[in-house]
């Protein structure tokens, strides 16, 4: 299977990610969680996407880029791959277009998870995650066992910096003007699917199954 999942900041790319990742035993590559691990690191290239990241800005296409053509000569990508948040630019795309056709490869599908701005807002703001492990959580709809502390592995949750209200709103603006542009770009190559994702993670992956069982 190679898949891109599309969907605004919070819509739930990442749950739905790991669950087909698993499915299709193929690697989930985030970009997002990428650019999280080297700023947690250190190193130069988290120095640099911290900047974009905590404005609620796209790191910069020529660094994004270089990245996933990294991750995509790997040889578990060999048999298949999906994709969560990249591409997020027409640019991105175009260079994804040409990265696939050198490795004489093609999409499966691309999944388009659609969920309204304001649930949006309310779920962001009230999410959580566990730095040490990556589980996230929400304070309403999946919260904590014990106040504050991860259900697996114990370590205190947190909010990300860039899902604080004011950064969230930004973000929104961010996808609206460079990545809702894609869903016109995948929807003309006759690749897209779209499934609402504003219930529950159970109904959107039950959604997202039948949707990719169709192709
Ligand atoms: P995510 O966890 O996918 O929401 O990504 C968190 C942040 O990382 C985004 O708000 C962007 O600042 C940055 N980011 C992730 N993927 C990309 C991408 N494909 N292009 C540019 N910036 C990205």
């Amino acid at each position: 299977m190679r898949l891109i999942i599309l969907g605004a900041p919070g819509a739930g790319k990442g749950t739905q990610a790991v669950n087909l990742a698993k499915n299709y035993n193929v690697p989930h590559i985030s970009t997002g969680d990428i650019f999280r691990s080297n700023i947690k690191e250190g190193t130069e290239l988290g120095k640099k996407a911290k900047e974009y990241i905590d404005k609620g800005l796209l790191v910069p296409d020529d660094v994004t880029i270089g990245i996933v053509e990294d991750r995509l000569s790997q040889s578990d990508c060999s048999k298949g791959f999906i994709l969560d948040g990249f591409p997020r630019t027409i640019e991105q795309a175009q260079k994804l277009d040409s990265m696939l056709e050198n490795m004489e490869v093609k999409l499966d599908k691309v999944l388009n998870i659609h969920v309204p701005d304001s649930e949006i807002v309310k779920r962001m703001s009230g999410r959580r995650v566990c730095p040490a492990c990556g589980m996230s959580f929400h304070t309403e709809y999946k919260p904590t066992q014990q106040e504050n502390i991860c259900d697996s592995c114990k370590a205190n949750v947190i909010q990300r910096e860039d899902d604080k209200e004011e950064t969230v709103l930004q973000r929104l603006k961010t996808y609206h003007n460079q990545t809702v542009p894609l869903i016109e770009y995948y929807g003309q190559k006759g690749s897209l699917v779209t499934v609402e994702g504003k219930e529950k993670i159970e109904d959107t992956t039950r959604d997202v199954i039948k949707a990719l069982g169709e192709v």
